[in-house]
């Protein structure tokens, strides 16, 4: 008999679990089931191109709606999934429905964390996690507007950057002593934090945020030392919630997310899961849950393989990029636990790489605006290659020639 394939959350990883379940031959039933209205779509976009007006919907879309028509995918868009119910092997639906399984994958991402201040709830306050979120987000102010951005990660930083185009004066307020601190180092996050207070953004460091008022409207932050931020619009960046409610009501195992083995099978065999929400073994790094475009393609595609019975470990190097402004910064690996930092100097003040080491080992690359030192360096930590660390801090090294 054909197994039923169900996928619940119709995000990034999801149109590449479709795209890869039939390329890898599968030819049975599979129904998707998504909250939000539209078809799988990329959302590195949102905070970029899409926001700036240089992208279309439709161009957003993994693949287009002929792609589920022609490869026979059942679509469930705009329905949230409440219930798995693992002894009768089916999905409930808010709208009352159930959708049968033989296997099932969760791929159902992140959410925005909420910002847990008065006011927080006024008009003018926006996320950014959706396609819906931005478009309200672009409704709400008018060129020259002042805009504060809570968070100083990569979110608060890309709008930052992006709505500059439409001449919105930023002030970030970061709760940290630094920019990006938990995705990158001291020296990249400086020489971000340059390129930002150069562009003419206001950052607060240390800064907790106590409250927001205005009339329905947000009007003003105030931060604990009393400091009032007038502004006329507001986006929060304050990390995300993995969405592993679900999961943990059906009894499955979750941690930081739902924690799946090297071959995505949650704690029941019939049951993986893949991308943002999946807590994950790396060899490297431990158990991690990665937030990234690369984990959600990558994962999704060797998640629908074992799905099909095979035997694949999903063993790919974390990789994330970010546009601000002129800068694009690029790295590989994780800023983390490494007990050597290699600094090589680029051509201006927002330019050059980032090398981490534990125990004389190459962990990570970090680079701004260097493509050929982020794909030397990505290549020898997927080949487990590492460079003389010395030779690496002399610029006068030709890079190529280190391995
Ligand atoms: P993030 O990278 O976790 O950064 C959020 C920052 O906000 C953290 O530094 C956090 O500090 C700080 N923060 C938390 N609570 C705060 C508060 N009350 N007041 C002020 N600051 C506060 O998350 P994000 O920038 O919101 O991004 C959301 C998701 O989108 C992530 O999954 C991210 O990877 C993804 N994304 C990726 C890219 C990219 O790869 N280019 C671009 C955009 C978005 P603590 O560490 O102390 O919590």
């Amino acid at each position: 008999m054909t197994e039923r394939i169900v996928i619940v959350g119709a995000g990034h990883a999801a149109g590449e679990m479709c795209v890869a379940l039939r390329h890898d031959g599968f030819a049975g039933p599979i129904t998707l089931i998504g909250d939000e209205p539209h078809l799988p779509y990329q959302r590195p976009p949102l905070s970029k191109a899409y926001l700036k007006g240089e992208m279309e919907l439709e161009r957003l879309l993994v693949r287009p709606a002929e792609f589920y028509d022609d490869n026979n995918i059942e679509l469930r868009l705009g329905v949230r999934a409440v219930a798995i119910d693992r002894t009768g092997s089916e999905v409930k639906l808010a709208d009352g429905s159930s959708v049968p399984y033989d296997k099932l994958a969760l791929l159902t991402g992140t959410r925005a964390r909420e910002l847990p201040v008065p006011g927080a709830d006024l008009a003018g306050v926006h996320y950014v996690r959706t396609i819906r979120d931005i478009d309200g987000f672009l409704a709400s102010f008018e060129y020259g507007d002042r805009l504060a951005v809570v968070g100083g990660g990569y979110i608060g930083l890309e709008i930052a950057a992006s709505a500059s185009k439409y001449g919105l004066r930023a002030t970030v307020i970061e709760r940290m002593p630094r920019l990006l601190a938990r995705v990158a180092t001291e020296q990249t996050a400086a020489k971000i934090h340059k390129l930002h207070a150069d562009r003419g953004a206001d950052i607060l460091l240390d800064a907790a945020l106590e409250r927001m008022t205005g009339d329905g409207r947000v009007q003003s932050l105030e931060l604990a030392d009393g400091k009032p931020i007038e502004t006329d619009v507001v986006i929060v960046g304050i990390g995300v919630v993995p969405n592993q409610e679900l999961a943990a009501e059906a009894g499955l195992e979750t941690g930081n997310g739902i924690i799946v083995d090297e071959y995505c099978r949650t704690s029941d065999p019939n049951i993986f899961a893949a991308g943002d929400v999946a807590e994950h073994p790396n060899k490297v790094f431990g158990r991690v849950r990665l937030e990234s475009v690369q984990n959600a393609v990558q994962q999704a595609k060797v998640c629908a393989l074992n799905m099909l019975g095979k035997q694949v470990p999903y063993v790919a190097v974390p990789w994330f990029w970010s546009d601000q402004f002129e800068v694009r910064m690029q790295s590989a690996g994780l800023p983390q636990n490494f007990d050597q930092i290699v600094e090589r100097p680029g051509k201006n003040d927002y330019s050059g790489s980032n090398w981490l080491f534990r125990n004389g080992q190459l962990i990570a690359v970090e680079a701004l605006s260097e493509p050929k030192s982020y794909m030397l360096g990505k290549r020898w930590l997927e080949q487990g290659k590492t460079p003389e660390p010395e030779r690496l801090a002399n610029p006068d090294e030709d890079l190529k020639k280190l391995v």
